[in-house]
């Protein structure tokens, strides 16, 4: 276990409902830092067109993902959807001992587990400017069936509840000033 104390790296949560867009911003703070560090996650859905294995996820089996869980490979996990997500143990915490800026896109259950695991990680919550825009996002994205979109908008309204929990809050309307407010707390 890394003593994050004596690293001089870092831990960056961005959480929040699903189409919120937090892999549009973290893919242009990896293009802003591309020495940071985006951590793959584990999952068992399925994968999706132009997705692949170690690229988008590591997508395994329950049966596989469940050794994961009992080998204490995962830094948290949590059931989503239908499908299980976790995130991958040994290369966040070799990464962040080399003193990397490590970024999680995690759901909120994860998220609030990392807490426990990494005191000292930058948990930080994207909200949607109203759950109408976020249905719009949900839908504009075009990688969800209409099953799939409808359980997503029924988790966002309880996992909104949960956005005074975290250490920050930033509101995706206009990408620009949202990324800015968020470089801005991870770099400060
Ligand atoms: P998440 O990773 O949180 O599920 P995505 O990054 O996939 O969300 O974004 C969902 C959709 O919303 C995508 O089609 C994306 O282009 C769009 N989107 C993201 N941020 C904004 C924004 N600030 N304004 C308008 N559309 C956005
Ligand atoms: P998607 O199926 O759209 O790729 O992801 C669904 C949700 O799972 C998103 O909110 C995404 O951020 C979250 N997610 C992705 N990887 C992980 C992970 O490793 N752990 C947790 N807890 N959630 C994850």
């Amino acid at each position: 276990m890394v003593e994050t104390s004596v690293s001089s790296g870092q831990l960056v949560v961005l959480t929040g409902p699903s189409g919120v867009g937090k892999g549009t911003l973290v893919q242009r703070l990896l293009t802003l830092h591309p020495d940071w560090f985006l951590s793959i996650s584990a999952t068992t859905r399925s994968p999706r067109e132009g997705e692949f294995d170690g690229q988008s996820y590591y997508f395994l089996s329950k049966d596989q993902f469940q050794t994961w869980i009992t080998e204490e490979k995962l830094l948290e996990w949590a059931e989503y959807a239908g499908n299980y997500y976790g995130t991958p143990r040994e290369p966040v915490e070799t990464q962040i001992a080399q003193g990397k800026t490590v970024l999680l896109e995690i759901e909120v259950v994860g998220a609030k587990q990392i807490q426990q695991t990494f005191p000292a990680a930058r948990r930080i919550f994207i909200l949607p400017p109203s759950v109408e825009i976020l249905e719009t996002r949900l839908r504009g994205r075009g990688t969800d069936p209409d099953s799939a979109i409808a359980k997503r908008l029924a988790q966002a309204k309880e996992e909104l509840a949960a956005a005074p929990e975290f250490d920050y809050q930033i509101v995706n309307n206009d990408l620009e000033q949202a990324l800015g407010e968020l470089s801005q707390i991870i770099c400060e």
